[in-house]
């Protein structure tokens, strides 16, 4: 993963070491390099020019500590924006005063929301949470079945729209759901529901409508990371259309540049909060920035 982005930082780090004092020369090589880096991965422009800037600013600034050699000094700076740019802290869900917490996933078909349906399941019940996964994705003809599937690997109950309880109207099968969850002991309500192959308007509407009857805590904007660049297009819709807290990272284990990553909590104003990085329920962690960071310095 980011193996690229990885090898050019390095190089870019690589050609400063011996040197006792960095010039401002040596710095602006150096931050053209993080640049090019940085396109060469995908990230956004306004990112990529916002970042270099602070980079360079920090360490003309910078006073040497004693610990610390310059080009020490720099990497540390990096991996400091690297994180700041992710999200900074790490960010979890924000639990209901009164259960049940509703989470509600949103995104484009194909972005892996029922994928995700059950990882979350599964998740929530080894931290001794008691979710339910509700069906709300009438759209896409085998969705229903395949919550059904994840929620049984995952151990976990779904509801599913049958005759009488709100078949073809995802907005009752949410009510329904509310409700049935009301009757029973589930702590943690999962929306799961429909996506597009594009934006579009009435995908947006059913989204905000079945948002206006569940009344989320979390809104989860899930996208496919290896869209790069169109992650950050598709985030903006949705901000606009639906309106969302977090965003989940999906198929970080197929993203060979990382551009969507360290692109979309920046420029929407929201964290990520969760990365799936494979087709397993255990493919699945909460997304530390930090971590990330120090991961892609190597
Ligand atoms: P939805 O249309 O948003 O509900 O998407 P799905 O959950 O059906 O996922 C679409 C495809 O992506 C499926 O084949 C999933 O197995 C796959 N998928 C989901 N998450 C991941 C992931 O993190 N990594 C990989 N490699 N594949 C994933």
């Amino acid at each position: 993963m980011f193996d690229t982005l990885q090898d050019r930082l390095n190089a870019a780090f690589k050609s400063l070491r011996g040197k006792g004092r960095l010039s401002e020369a040596d710095i602006d090589a150096t931050c053209r390099e993080i640049r090019i880096a940085l396109l060469e991965a995908d990230v956004n422009l306004s990112v990529v020019k916002e970042f270099v800037a602070a980079v360079k600013e920090r360490t003309l600034g910078a006073e040497l500590s004693g610990a610390l050699n310059p080009t020490q000094q720099i990497v540390k700076i990096v991996d400091e924006e690297l994180v700041t740019i992710l999200g900074g802290e790490t960010r979890t869900i924000r639990w209901a005063k009164k259960p049940p917490t509703v989470i509600m996933l949103a995104g484009l078909q194909g972005a892996g929301k029922t994928t995700l349906a059950g990882k979350l399941g599964r998740w929530l019940r080894e931290q001794g949470h008691s979710p339910l996964l509700v069906a709300a994705d009438l759209q896409r003809p085998n969705a229903v079945k395949q919550l059904q599937v994840v929620g049984e690997q995952a151990g976990v109950h779904v509801y599913a729209p049958e005759p009488g309880n709100g078949v073809g109207d995802p907005v009752l099968v949410a009510r329904r759901a509310m409700y049935h969850a009301s009757q029973k002991l589930y702590d943690v309500i999962v929306v799961d529901t429909a996506g597009r192959l594009g934006i579009d308007a009435e995908l947006m509407q059913q989204a905000a409508k079945i948002k206006a009857e569940v009344r989320p805590n979390e809104t989860l904007f899930v996208v496919d990371a290896m869209i790069g660049q169109d992650a950050v297009n598709t985030a903006k819709a949705f901000a606009e259309g639906v309106g969302f807290d977090g965003v989940v990272l999906t198929k970080l284990d197929g993203d060979a540049r990382g551009g969507a990553a360290l692109s979309i909590a920046k420029v929407t104003g929201r964290p990520i909060m969760f990365a799936s990085n494979g087709e397993k329920l255990g493919d699945f962690d909460v997304f530390h920035p930090d971590r990330m960071a120090s991961r892609i310095l190597g």
